[in-house]
């Protein structure tokens, strides 16, 4: 087994460090108060490639499989400060780009690349007021009509939604409730009888994250821009799934190495009875704690990454590499508080983090939803074992 990192992959990791300052932006703590995503700061990642980092180098883009983007991703996430801004690219990295490319036919990428070629921003659209957890209960309409589809219904809590510019939405096209009963669709944003809301929602964390919802009223798509073949959705969004829980997530290692050397730092200057924090065994304790959870979660990502790399994906793999490291985000993020004392309550980037981590448990699967699944795959595999030694 070999952990180290070739020459490419030291390069990414160094490259994104020496841009560092670019992403920076003193009116981050203001910006993050008013929820207010930046198209600027976007323009900086697409400029060096980073919005269309999957699109091969014959067609223009930086040709990164998963461990690619993971480190990637994990480097941005440790250099900008813009965790919300991260957490957009990766949204529209792994659940609209990925999709298209992997399952994209020629004429559709020779359409659509262009726009992400230029910048353009996607939305994955997915989940409804009453399809959550539960997905397949989506009443989204996709109706054949002659050669096309006619989209009915709406979508909600969706990334990026009011600054996308292009939609990949997932629409009932079956009789039931199936994992084949839905397809794929990519569409402009400002097709006629897409609405999507305007002003981004409030939320907890990731803030400069854009939120909104999506109305689709007697919207015509043409069947050359069905992703896939007609009731593939199910497949198509387990895919787009296994790579968000392995490369976006990936974001969240970069934001908790950041916070443990700010941790480490902060432990060490603050004095306390007479000498530095970091003498107290309590103290110094919770910085290896956090450190024990930051390598576990990097190493399952890590895994889960080198696996889709080889064309290898493991659906469990995936999830426990984002149990880890939503778990890790949340606990690593409290800790950090704690260190800080009253200095990690005021608004800044340890609250900020610590607010940042809070959904990592909910979007890409609930935390208690993979576990279900894993819990399933578990028994089954047990099953399978004792069958086969029988
Ligand atoms: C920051 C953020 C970004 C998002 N971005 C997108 C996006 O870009 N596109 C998109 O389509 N959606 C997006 N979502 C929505 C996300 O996919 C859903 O929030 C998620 O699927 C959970 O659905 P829900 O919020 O309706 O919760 P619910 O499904 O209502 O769950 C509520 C609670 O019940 C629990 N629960 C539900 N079912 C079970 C069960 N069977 N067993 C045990 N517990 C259960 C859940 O674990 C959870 O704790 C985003 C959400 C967040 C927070």
């Amino acid at each position: 087994m070999d952990f180290s990192l070739n020459a490419q992959q030291a390069a990414i990791q160094r490259g994104i460090a020496g841009i560092a300052a670019e992403l920076a932006d003193s009116q981050l703590t203001q910006r993050d108060l008013a929820a207010a995503f930046s198209r600027p700061l976007w323009q900086v990642l697409h400029r060096h490639g980073f919005s269309s980092l999957f699109v091969d180098t014959e067609r223009g883009g930086l040709g990164y499989g998963a461990l690619d983007a993971a480190l990637a991703l994990e480097a941005l996430g440790q250099h900008c400060q813009d965790t919300g801004l991260v957490f957009a690219l990766s949204a529209h990295l792994c659940a609209c780009l990925h999709p298209l490319l992997k399952y994209g036919k020629p004429a559709q990428l020779e359409r659509w690349l262009p726009r992400v070629m230029q910048g353009q921003i996607g939305a994955h659209a997915v989940t409804e007021v009453e399809a959550g957890s539960d997905v397949f209960a989506m009443q989204t309409q996709a109706k054949k009509e002659g050669p096309g589809y006619v989209i009915n219904g709406s979508k909600c809590y969706i990334t990026n939604a009011p600054v996308a510019d292009f939609l990949l939405v997932h629409a009932r096209t079956g009789p039931g409730q199936g994992y084949f009963d839905f397809s794929t669709f990519i569409l402009p944003a400002d097709a006629p009888g897409v609405s999507i809301s305007t002003v981004p929602h409030e939320k907890l964390g990731l803030r400069t994250a854009a939120m909104g919802d999506i109305r689709f009223e007697h919207v015509w798509v043409p069947e050359e821009d069905r992703i896939g073949a007609e009731g593939s959705g199910g497949p198509i969004f387990q895919v787009s799934m296994e790579w968000e829980r392995t490369c976006l997530f990936a974001l969240y290692l970069g934001v908790m190495q950041r916070q443990l050397e700010l941790c480490v730092t902060r432990s060490e200057l603050r004095q306390q009875f007479g000498q530095a924090i970091s003498a107290y065994q309590a103290v110094s304790h919770k910085l290896v704690d956090m450190s024990l959870r930051l390598e576990s979660a990097r190493l399952a990502i890590y895994k889960s990454a080198w696996l889709l790399d080889q064309g290898r994906p493991d659906s469990a793999c995936a999830a426990m590499a984002k149990l880890l490291v939503s778990d890790a985000a949340m606990q690593n993020g409290l800790a950090a508080v704690q260190i800080h004392g009253a200095q990690g309550i005021l608004c800044g980037e340890i609250e900020r983090q610590l607010r940042n981590a809070m959904p990592a448990s909910v979007f890409s699967g609930t935390t208690e939803v993979l576990k279900n699944n894993l819990a399933r795959q578990l028994r089954s595999a047990v099953s399978i074992r004792q069958a086969s030694s029988q």
